[in-house]
């Protein structure tokens, strides 16, 4: 690969979009790293003289942010500040074509499953030796771990089948070997990732199979929180409840992305679930794991969505008290199912009903952290900012949810240690602390 410049090639992986892509981007250069190429992720100085932008081809916001990075990387090659742009994700999957033709300043596009022809132009040979080995971008103490890639779902508003395919899941024992690398590399946490988590080991084991692999993965020494994001609602595995309250290293936390409430719109976004149904699921897990935190994320704006519907969905999320919720605006996107649907919502209504959930949870959220006031939980710090130590109860994820704030000039936390915290103050999404003994 010839670049102009006559220092060692330095290659900057740039990642957009979700974990499920910093997995991916981790496991690139993790192959880059076994073939000695100097790699990093995201380089501060921007000075890496070769780049290759992971995207995410999502959501109209998702796809504007991809295309803007894409630009100011061929820009800065037609300013001679960079050799080479390759481009991979799941922009890149679903748009290669139109991409080709309107920013050819790209070297090559590549799609989602094009990692060994990606990793050619880059020089490199794919090691398959390398399966479960990666280099991780996120804080020392934690890591995903992705379970499974690709999706079977119908739901209407959304094109990752589109860009990533069929449901594949890892096997068990492969799952369990990437976990034993992990901790022995000293991480602690692992968050659980897929499309859609509960459809673990459907294609594979002929039946549910999350539970199964929970009890695996407890079983790695070194490992102490396992945490699990991107639930489906629909057959939810009810035994992965049993799991979570005999096991004290599954965190009592879910992420299930719900979208709705009201039973026509859940039946016009193929949710195969009505209102009822999803209530009934919710108080299941209430009084499975009555400390559970449940974390769920609200499409607003889907077309159809009246006044009337959006008061349901609000009376709904005041009813629920969620510890955390996300709401984003329904997006339009070509070649879903909902794609010939009408989009009669304006989007400065969409816009303004988000603000509107987010208002209302925020207020929960205020009132559920006064109630941790005076308590002790167990937290993990990822980051020092400044004069503040930021962490995580085994209630918070990280970068979405509560942030546990302790005062550095008063006290010393060490980075990726777990530490008692006494909660003396709450807000509406961050918590502050005492630490009151080292674990
Ligand atoms: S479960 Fe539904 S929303 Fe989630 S990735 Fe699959 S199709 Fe998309």
């Amino acid at each position: 690969m010839r670049t102009k410049s006559t220092k060692q090639n330095k290659i900057n992986v740039v990642t957009l979009g979700c974990s499920k892509n910093v997995y991916d981007s981790e496991v690139l250069m993790g192959q880059l790293k076994a073939n000695n190429k100097n790699v990093v992720h995201e380089d501060e100085n921007d000075d890496g003289n070769i780049v290759v932008i992971n995207t995410c081809g999502f959501i109209g916001k998702a796809k504007e942010e991809s295309i803007n990075t894409i630009l100011h990387y061929a820009h800065k090659k037609e300013n001679g500040e960079v050799d080479k742009v390759f481009v991979t994700g799941c922009l890149s999957e679903r748009y290669k074509p139109d991409l080709e033709k309107e920013i050819p300043d790209v070297d090559a596009y590549f799609g989602t499953h094009d990692l060994p022809n990606l990793l050619k132009v880059l020089e490199a040979d794919y090691k398959h030796e390398l399966l479960g080995e990666r280099l991780t971008t996120t804080p020392k103490h934690y890591a995903y771990l992705k379970i499974a890639e690709g999706c079977d779902r119908p739901c209407s508003f959304c094109a990752i089948p589109l860009m990533r395919g069929k449901h594949v899941s890892t096997p068990i024992e492969k799952l369990v070997e990437e976990a034993d690398i992990l901790a022995k590399k000293g991480i602690k946490e692992l968050i659980l990732i897929a499309q859609d988590l509960t459809y673990y080991g459907l294609d594979i084991y002929k039946k549910r199979a999350l539970a199964d692999l929970l009890l695996a993965l407890v079983k790695v020494e070194g490992i102490e929180w396992i945490r699990l994001h991107y639930a489906f609602p629909t057959g939810f595995p009810l035994d992965v409840l049993e799991v979570m309250k005999n096991e004290p290293k599954i965190c009592n936390y879910l992420d299930i992305p719900l979208q709705h409430i009201n039973t026509e719109i859940l039946k016009s976004m193929r949710r195969g679930t009505t209102h009822e149904k999803t209530v009934g699921l919710i108080e299941k897990f209430r009084e499975a794991v009555p400390e559970m935190a449940i974390r769920t994320t609200l499409i607003v704006g889907y077309p159809g969505e009246t006044d009337e519907i959006f008061e349901e969905l609000k009376d709904w999320v005041k009813a629920t008290r969620f510890d955390r919720l996300g709401a984003f605006a329904y997006s339009h996107e070509e070649n879903t199912h909902a794609a010939s649907l009408i989009d009669d919502v304006p989007e400065e209504v969409k816009e303004k009903r988000v603000s509107e959930i987010m208002e209302i949870q925020s207020q929960i959220s205020f009132e559920l952290n006064q109630e941790k006031v005076g308590k002790t939980f167990k937290c993990i710090f990822d980051r020092k900012e400044g004069n503040y130590f930021f962490g995580r109860t085994e209630f918070d994820s990280p970068d979405v949810d509560n942030d546990v704030i302790v005062d550095a000039r008063e006290h010393y936390v060490q980075l990726g240690q777990f530490v008692d915290v006494k909660i003396t103050e709450a807000g509406d999404f961050d918590l502050q602390g005492e630490p009151v003994a080292v674990l």
